[in-house]
Formats: C-alpha cells, sequence, structure tokens
C-alpha cells in the first residue's frame, strides 16, 4: 500500500464515521432504562445519516440535533415533535426488544413535514411512509408480512398497512415513488393525484391492484382427473 492510498483510506473510514448527527439522550426520569435508551441512542446515529440520504430533497437538511427522551410515562408508545423523540418508559419496559419503534419516530424527524392530516400531508401516507422504511428498509421484511386490509381505499389506514402498500409500489409497479412523495409533502405539494402521475393509475385503482396481487391465490377445488 503506498501512502496515498492510506490516506485516502483513513479519510474515507473517517467520513463514514462522522457523526451526523447529535443525539442528546435524557434518561433522567428513568434511570433504570438507560441501557435500553442507550441502545436506541446508538440505532439513530448508526441510521440518521444513511436514512436522510434514502429521503432526499433538493435544498432539505434534515435537523443535525435530536433529543430523545424515555419519559416516565404509563401510556403510549412513543411520539415525535420536531427533532424531539419521546418514547414512553411503560412501552420500553414491556416491549424491550421493539427498539425499532425509535426509527419510526427517527424518520418523522427526518419527513420535517409541516403539518399533520392535512390535505398535503395525510396521516395516513405520513405514517405509511415512516412504516415503510422502518419495517421493509430497516427491519427488512418482505412483501408476505405486510397485513393488507381488503376494503376499498384500505390504504388510509396508515401504518404496516400503507408501508406494505408502498413496498408492493417501489419494488415493481414505481421505484422511486416513495421519495417523491416525501418530497412532495416536505414541500407542501402533495396531492393524491401524484400517485396517478408517478404509477399511471389513479391511487383507488392501485390499491384494487396491490390487494389482487396480495391475495392468495384461489384453491382448486376442482376434482383431478
Ligand atoms: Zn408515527
Amino acid at each position: 500500500m503506498n501512502k496515498q492510498f492510506i490516506i485516502t483510506v483513513l479519510v474515507s473510514l473517517f467520513s463514514v464515521n462522522a457523526a451526523a448527527v447529535t443525539v442528546h439522550l435524557d434518561v433522567s426520569e428513568t434511570p433504570e432504562l438507560a441501557e435500553w435508551g442507550k441502545q436506541a441512542k446508538e440505532l439513530v446515529e448508526q441510521w440518521y445519516q444513511r436514512t436522510v440520504n434514502l429521503m432526499p430533497t433538493e435544498g432539505f437538511l434534515a435537523p443535525s440535533e435530536i433529543k430523545l427522551k424515555i419519559k416516565k410515562a404509563d401510556g403510549g408508545v412513543a411520539w415525535t415533535v420536531g427533532p424531539n423523540i419521546t418514547v414512553a418508559s411503560s412501552w420500553a419496559e414491556k416491549h424491550p426488544e421493539d427498539i425499532g419503534c425509535v426509527y419510526h419516530e427517527m424518520v418523522h424527524v427526518i419527513q420535517s413535514y409541516k403539518g399533520y392530516t392535512s390535505a398535503k400531508a395525510p396521516g395516513w401516507l405520513v405514517e405509511g411512509i415512516a412504516d415503510y422504511m422502518r419495517w421493509a428498509i430497516y427491519e427488512g421484511k418482505p412483501q408476505k408480512w405486510f397485513p393488507p386490509v381488503n376494503k376499498p381505499q384500505g390504504y388510509k389506514t396508515g401504518y404496516q398497512v400503507t408501508g406494505g402498500f408502498l413496498l408492493w409500489l417501489e419494488s415493481g409497479q414505481c421505484p422511486g415513488i416513495v421519495k417523491k412523495l416525501n418530497t412532495a409533502i416536505r414541500k407542501g405539494t402533495y396531492e393524491d393525484e401524484l400517485f396517478e402521475k408517478e404509477a399511471g393509475k389513479p391511487l383507488d385503482a392501485l390499491w384494487v391492484d396491490y390487494l389482487k396481487a396480495r391475495k392468495t391465490p384461489p384453491k382448486d377445488n376442482k376434482k383431478k382427473v
């Protein structure tokens, strides 16, 4: 190895490891969950920049500081306001394996959408994108893992149901659509028609196609001759 090569390797290693985000962990109310909090903090540190990179918008800069608080609370799971993530202690205690809920909240920080549950940032899609990122990208779940909801406009269910629909679109019908939806919501230009523009069919019709694709093949009841 020559010197120049070694320097190049060192420089690239340094840039990969450079912290893209500073996470301020607060377990002051829940010292018994300090270890869980530390793991959650590491998850954000490891996944933040690569997730930001998967959700780019020209001119957009994701927050560089996140507050992660494990709050003494008896109900709820986790919630995010701006760059502040809060996890309820009761959830972390009862579901210590569900560290990925922090990934979902981290996606909300990255989304940085203004407004929520408005027509320009419909709640089902905001949560569907966060769950697509968590379950399909971070957890690596296959299509069959995602629960379909067999009803018209079932995509409005949000979370894992919408996440599965987005995975199906990304996997064949319309690769790259999540990036486009994300950018449109960020810019406040989202409309349901964006699905038709990108995927060639209205949203409701795409959902029908999705359900067809997810249906188990009908059983052959005819006697074999
Ligand atoms: Zn959420």
